[in-house]
């Protein structure tokens, strides 16, 4: 791992999770999938930017001066959490109007539809991500293609806007940037807005997952997705980042981020989005050299 001396503790943290726990093994029936759904208490991070989601999965909501936006949903059966933890924190969720969606995998899109169902809030990915959405089954140059259909289908998505990268989604005075960060799905996407609170303005990045995981018999150095993840990796580390946020909450840690919130906010760091991407890379390095690449 390459980590600057000040950082290295952050590193440490962020790489406590190795590559086996960052995402499910799906062939294995998700044994992480219980502990992901646990339940979480929703809380504000920063301004209009709220944690709505599980103990293990990320839902993210913002406030607009006309309605609400939800990042991300979960799997299936995280959408009665996420319902009720968005009014736990005070919001009705039927003023969701957008559903923002970073990358087609069934535990952060498996809540959608039934969340769609629920607000008839328009869902927002990009062009390869909507495909997979709309049909609910993975394509087959998905790294995670070959677990197959009984381990990675989900409820297929209505209302799905396909975006183009950089394209906003502006809802009540916000506007939320889609960012094409393929690599991890054909069609990952990362977000950001600005969120402001008193005088204060940050740079919010919820950025979609990095990590080279895949069903066995798929080589990340035969396809397009190892340099995908190397450009990828680039586009998040240059963004404007004063929060990072992404789609498994132990990949910003949050858990420690929480425990230590009476010391200003954690959350505001302008290094997350680069030590997120550097971790990435050694990820991916790993990863190729596991190959023979
Ligand atoms: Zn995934």
């Amino acid at each position: 791992m390459k980590c600057f001396g000040f950082l290295l503790a952050v590193c440490l943290l962020i790489a406590a999770c190795g590559p086996k726990q960052l995402e499910p093994d799906a062939a294995m029936e998700c044994s992480n999938c219980e502990s992901w759904n646990s339940p979480q208490e929703p809380f504000r991070i920063y301004g209009n930017t709220w944690y709505v989601g599980t103990a293990g999965l990320s839902s993210i909501l913002i406030e607009t001066d006309s309605g609400l936006i939800l990042i991300d949903g979960g799997l299936t059966q995280s959408a009665a959490l996420i319902e009720s933890n968005i009014r736990s924190a005070g919001f009705d969720p039927l003023q969701i109007s957008a559903i923002l969606v970073s990358h087609a995998h069934f535990d952060h899109a498996g809540g959608v539809a039934a969340l769609q169902r629920l607000t008839r809030a328009t869902v927002y990915t990009s062009v390869e991500g909507a495909k997979v959405l709309k049909s609910g089954e993975l394509q087959s140059d998905d790294p995670q293609f070959l677990y197959g259909p009984a381990n990675t289908s989900f409820p297929a998505i209505k209302n799905v806007v396909a975006i183009a990268d950089r394209e906003i989604v502006s809802i009540g005075g916000v506007d939320v940037t889609a960012v094409y960060t393929p690599g991890h799905t054909p069609g990952s996407t990362s977000w950001t807005w600005e969120s402001c609170a008193l005088d204060s303005c940050n740079d919010v990045v919820y950025a979609d997952s990095l990590t080279a995981v895949s069903a066995q018999g798929y080589r990340f150095v035969d396809g397009p997705a190892a340099n995908q993840l190397i450009e990828s990796a680039g586009t998040i580390s240059d963004l404007d980042c004063d929060i990072l946020l992404s789609p498994h909450p132990f990949f910003f840690g949050m858990q420690d981020k929480l425990e230590n919130r009476n010391d200003g906010n954690p959350f505001i760091n302008n290094v997350g989005c680069m030590i997120y991407a550097e971790v990435a890379l050694d990820w991916l390095q790993q990863r190729l050299q596991s190959e023979g690449g």
